[in-house]
Formats: C-alpha cells, structure tokens, sequence
C-alpha cells in the first residue's frame, strides 16, 4: 500500500486541514514553504494519466476552495497549483495529488521551465499532432 493511502486509512498519521467522502487534504511533510498542503483522492490512482475525469473535477474544486482559504487565512496572493506525474517530472509519491504552495518573496524555491523556440513549421505540425476534436 502508498505511503498517502496508509495516510488516508489513518495507518500513520498526518497534519489534515480537510476531509470530505473522496478527498483529503494535509500538510506536506516537507514543507516547500509554510502551508504547503497536498490535496489526495481516496481512491488510489497513481496519476493523473489513470484519474477519472469527474474525480479530477472535484479534486480541483477542493484545491481551488483551500487555496482561497489559505490566502485568507495566512494574508498570501501568491501560490503555486503543481501537479507532478511521472518520476521524470519529479513525482516521488505514486499517488495522485494536488500541491498547494504559498509563494512569498525570498522564500527560495524555483520552478523553472526551458524556453524553446520553434518555427511556425514546428508550431504548426504540432498543432496537426495535438489537435483535439
Ligand atoms: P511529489 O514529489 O510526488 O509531487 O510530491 C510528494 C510529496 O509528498 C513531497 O512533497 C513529500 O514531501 C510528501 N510526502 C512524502 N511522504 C509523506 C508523508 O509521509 N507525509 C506527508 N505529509 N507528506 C509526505
Ligand atoms: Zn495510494
């Protein structure tokens, strides 16, 4: 069983800010800055590539809800809603969730992304690849 499934079954223990019948949300052990909450469906998908699109819904519905509260409550308009499927894209638990982060100035973290530049030809062919009816 995941580590965020024993969390959900109360196996081990977790700092929990929300509970309803399909989600829970909880502090990350390691927290990227103060207030850093995962929000995790109970029902156990690894990512969000096997998610059923009607849980993702909820699950997002949840995430937007805290990320509010947790602007109120802690005075922050600056956060990060991170998603990480895959271990190539950094995901270390295979359970899917939903990363809240508070951004402050200073707070050190960095989530950089490359800047690829392609020709209209490459947008283009891209666009035939992707395109979705
Ligand atoms: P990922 O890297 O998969 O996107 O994020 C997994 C997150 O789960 C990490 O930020 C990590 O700190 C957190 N995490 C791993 N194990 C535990 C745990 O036992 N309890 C809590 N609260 N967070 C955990
Ligand atoms: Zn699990």
């Amino acid at each position: 069983m995941c580590v965020f499934c024993k969390i959900i079954n109360k196996e081990i223990p977790s700092y929990q800010i929300y509970e309803d019948d399909a989600c829970i949300a909880f502090l990350d052990i390691s927290q990227a800055s103060r207030g850093h909450v995962l929000v995790v469906p109970k029902k156990h998908s690894d990512n969000i590539l096997s998610l059923d699109e009607e849980e993702a819904s909820h699950l997002f519905q949840v995430a937007t809800k805290l990320t509010k509260h947790i602007s109120k409550q802690m005075n922050i308009l600056n956060f990060n809603i991170i998603n990480n499927c895959g271990t190539i894209a950094g995901q270390t638990v295979p359970h899917f969730h939903i990363h809240i982060i508070p951004r402050c100035i200073g707070d050190n973290n960095k989530f950089v992304f490359d800047h690829n530049v392609l020709t209209k030809n490459e947008f283009d062919n891209l666009v035939t690849l992707l395109k979705y009816n």
